[in-house]
């Protein structure tokens, strides 16, 4: 056990479920002492390679003779001061209330870490309370779901540096560790590793080479052939290492690569694609150059985008392809009109039977997830806000000009970017195309997502 984890927050926010997802199974309730109620439980905890002790403070609602405050103040005292990390759970749903501002408090001032983490927030639930949290001043909130498992990746990355550092102090190292905490945004570090393999899903209709260019990737005949469709269903993955980038790849189709295509594995393909996506970190939609851009292929990468992954667009089957040039042409127009929501994705064209191409699906990849995972310092993004109003002033619907004040890089994963403005309801749609359009252009970022929102400050 390497480190001990104290989960914190006021009621309801969802502690409990957060506890009872890292501990799993492994749950060792704290037995009741006679005459004292229940109040912190332990559990060995666990998220991916991480071992560590786990304490929720749920129970601290449960008010005997005490007052409620009074009672959660100093159990929370107490957690916080045993804990080496204090895990600082919000609802993005409510957004920071008085409670959380008064645990905040406590946690500023006796905590020796604190990750805060904006709970309920599935899907794109909560963006807005998540936001919110920022004005806590204890860091970027991750946005996570206790009940839907969601976010959990970005939990460890934030724990894993700690860890190290608790793990170097215990082996009694020189004091001078390499793992910087204090300024964790920057240092976090999404590389692929051995340990954390770039995740990929790839998707496209049956037939589109999918398990061809999987196989090539692993150079060998790893992926399953069997189950006829419809006995199994889910999607596999395997690990490896695509060109010296550890990779791990969610494959749909290699498990009913024989199967007969019928609408109803059609429907099946699409919700394994549709996992496939929540699992990534890249999405690769692979087309079949002599059937691009199919309805089933839109779907998946709109989804990809909607779920804010990164994407790489591969045609394949290349090989076959007599005038190269002219039908490069024609997939760039029809990518931009069918998926314009998708600009700037790199499309990239291979022949998975014989390899080639592959390199360049490589580089793509590995850009993308950069992108993706890209940091813009707040002085910069600033210093470019100026410049695109000057160039291009906001409008001044009633005369009453729209002022843009400031902008941050409030996540990473895809960048999102806040606004501080005046009357941003009249914003118009153009306007935001046009910022988006310049943060893409302007800071190199093709492949991703890009979000912004606008905080309206009166
Ligand atoms: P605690 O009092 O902080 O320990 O909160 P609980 O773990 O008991 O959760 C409070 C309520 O929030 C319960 O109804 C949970 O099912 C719900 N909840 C917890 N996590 C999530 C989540 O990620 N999403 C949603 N929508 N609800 C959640
Ligand atoms: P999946 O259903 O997407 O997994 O597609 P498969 O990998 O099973 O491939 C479907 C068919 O396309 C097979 O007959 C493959 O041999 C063929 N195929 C896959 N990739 C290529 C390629 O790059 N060039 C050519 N000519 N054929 C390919």
């Amino acid at each position: 056990m390497s480190f001990t984890l104290a989960i914190v927050g006021r009621p309801n926010v969802g502690k409990s479920t957060l506890f009872n997802r890292l501990v799993g199974k492994r749950l060792a309730l704290v037995d009741d002492q006679p005459g004292v109620t229940r109040d912190l439980r332990e559990g060995a905890g666990r998220l991916g390679d991480l071992r560590f002790i786990v304490v929720d403070s749920a129970g601290l609602e449960i008010a005997e003779d005490d007052s409620l405050q009074g009672r959660m103040r100093r159990l929370t005292e107490r957690a916080v001061d045993e804990a080496d990390v204090c895990l600082f759970v919000i609802d993005a749903r409510v957004g920071v209330t008085a409670a959380d501002e008064y645990f905040a408090d406590i946690l500023r001032k006796r905590a020796k870490h604190v990750i805060l983490a904006a709970n309920k927030a599935e899907g794109r639930a909560g963006e807005a309370g998540a936001m919110e949290a920022y004005a806590l001043g204890l860091g970027e909130p991750l946005r996570i779901s206790a009940e839907h498992g969601e976010g959990m990746d970005d939990l460890y990355r934030a724990l894993l540096p700690l860890a190290e550092q608790f793990e170097a102090q215990n082996v009694q190292q020189a004091p001078e560790t390499d793992v910087a905490v204090e300024d964790g945004d920057e240092d976090e570090d999404w590389r692929p590793s051995p340990q954390k393999p770039l995740q990929i899903a790839v998707i496209g209709r049956p037939n589109a080479g999918k398990s061809t260019l999987i196989n090539k990737i692993l150079g060998e005949d790893r992926l399953l052939t069997g189950p006829e469709a419809g006995i199994t269903r889910d999607s596999i993955s395997v690990s490896t290492n695509f060109m010296g980038t550890p990779v791990r790849i969610f494959d749909t189709a290699g498990m009913r690569k024989k199967a007969r295509v019928t609408d109803k594995v059609e429907k099946l393909s699409v919700a394994d694609g549709l996992r496939a996506v929540r699992f990534a970190e890249v999405v690769v939609v692979l087309l079949d150059v002599g059937i691009p851009f199919e309805q089933q292929d839109l779907r998946i990468a709109d989804f990809a985008e909607t779920e804010g992954r990164a994407v790489v667009v591969a045609a394949n089957k290349w090989d076959l392809e007599e005038d190269k040039p002219e039908k490069l042409k024609e997939l760039r127009e029809a990518f931009e009109r069918l998926l314009p929501q998708l600009k700037g994705a790199p499309l990239v064209t291979v022949s998975a039977r014989t390899g080639k191409g592959l390199d360049r699906l490589h580089n793509a990849i590995l850009k993308a997830h950069e992108v993706w995972n890209r940091r813009i310092p707040t002085a910069r993004l600033n210093q470019w806000l100026s410049a695109m109003t000057e160039a291009h002033p906001p409008p001044a619907p009633g005369g009453r000009r729209i002022r843009l004040r400031y902008i941050t890089q409030v996540k990473t994963r895809p960048p999102a970017f806040v606004v501080m403005a005046t009357h941003t309801d009249k914003l118009p749609d153009s306007y935001q195309r046009y910022l988006v359009n310049g943060l893409r252009a302007d800071f190199d970022m093709p492949g991703t997502p890009i979000r912004l929102t606008f905080r309206d400050q009166g």
